[in-house]
């Protein structure tokens, strides 16, 4: 007993200290209670969980189709509101624009520090070319000249769905013989799913020397892609890339029920269809500069200079009632967890 009153007490003692130093939201001023102080917990700091989908109609600039009701698991009574930040815009298209455009932000931010030397562009790899052999892909064909026959469908063991299971493991291959071949080369890569189902990589790349596509389609080859390749160098300063490949970002993360997949059970052997594919929409390398960390501090860091010039505002007119109704339905449990995932790691 004395433990819990001990603490109680210096639970009250770091409200007190935490409401002169809170003067406006912890969030994104949603809600009354949780921008006091949580009394429950010792750094007066509230502990979110989410309790449902919140289904009225709300006056708050919480841009999200699905919000969701939060309360603190404190059990102090705060409650406020979430967005769902879903990434795939068939379940929230304005919190998948928001990730979307976190995701231009780290590819542009990237691009732009790496404008001062080197080359950059947007190269493109893709998977075999399925069935027997046909006329390879030739880099800077003269439309004339006989095309030697290529027999990269060989890379395509087990057809579609397990090649598309094997495409990380194959980029971490080319990624590795891409360093050996431009040592120091810096990359930003998007996944495209296209429409035979096959995954397709856009790669913002920058190396110090120019990219020879013809080395870097061997190396291809040789990692198992297709023989269909493509680069586009970008002038210094242009992050058109940036924005390409951001747009199939979001794309991927929709599309990836629709994926071809299969993996191999360990234990039967025996080969089997996964239905919603597993990938990384999008990855860059160490060095790349901006990271979604980086992004999301900034996002966050905004928000409160927002709050604050807000609650500001608010002490001039006359306080305005907040209310989270209590008509909020259950997340199912496979949802939550899918709105909550950030599925591409760097
Ligand atoms: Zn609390
Ligand atoms: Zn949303
Ligand atoms: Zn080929």
């Amino acid at each position: 007993m004395t433990s819990v009153g001990h603490g109680a007490d210096r639970g009250r003692q770091a409200v007190r200290e935490r409401s002169r130093e809170v003067r406006h939201g912890t969030s994104q001023g949603q809600g009354r209670t949780w921008e006091e102080p949580c009394w429950a917990s010792e750094s007066g700091a509230h502990r979110g969980r989410v309790a449902g989908y919140c289904r009225t109609v709300r006056d708050d600039d919480l841009a999200c189709r699905r919000v969701l009701s939060v309360v603190c698991a404190n059990e102090c009574g705060a409650r406020t509101v979430w967005p769902c930040k879903s990434h795939r815009a068939s379940v929230c298209e304005p919190c998948s624009a928001r990730y979307r455009l976190r995701v231009r932000r780290v590819a542009s931010e990237g691009m732009l520090g790496h404008s001062r030397s080197g080359h950059q562009g947007m190269l493109t790899v893709t998977a075999p070319t399925e069935g027997t052999e046909h006329s390879g892909w030739v880099v800077a064909w003269d439309r004339r000249s006989l095309r030697p026959t290529c027999g990269c469908g060989s890379s395509m063991v087990g057809g579609l769905g397990s090649w598309n299971a094997s495409a990380g493991k194959r980029w971490n291959v080319l990624r590795g013989a891409l360093r050996r071949l431009y040592p120091g080369c810096e990359f930003f890569r998007a996944v495209e799913p296209q429409e035979r189902g096959a995954l397709h990589l856009h790669v913002i790349i920058w190396t110090p020397i120019p990219l020879v596509l013809k080395d870097v389609q061997a190396l291809a080859l040789a990692a198992g892609f297709g023989c269909v390749i493509h680069y586009r160098e970008a002038l210094a300063g242009d992050t058109g890339a940036a924005a390409y490949v951001s747009k199939y970002v979001t794309k991927a993360t929709d599309q990836r029920g629709e994926v071809p997949w299969d993996v191999l059970d360990r234990e039967s052997g025996e080969v089997e269809a996964v239905k919603d594919a597993r990938y990384r929409t999008w990855s860059s390398s160490r060095e790349w500069g901006m990271t979604m960390k980086v992004v999301e501090a900034g996002i966050r860091a905004a928000a409160q200079v927002r709050a604050a010039a807000a609650a500001v505002r608010e002490s001039l007119t006359p306080a305005t009632g907040f209310a989270v109704s209590p008509a909020c339905r259950s997340v199912p449990p496979g949802e939550w967890s899918l709105a909550g995932t950030v599925s591409a790691v760097p």
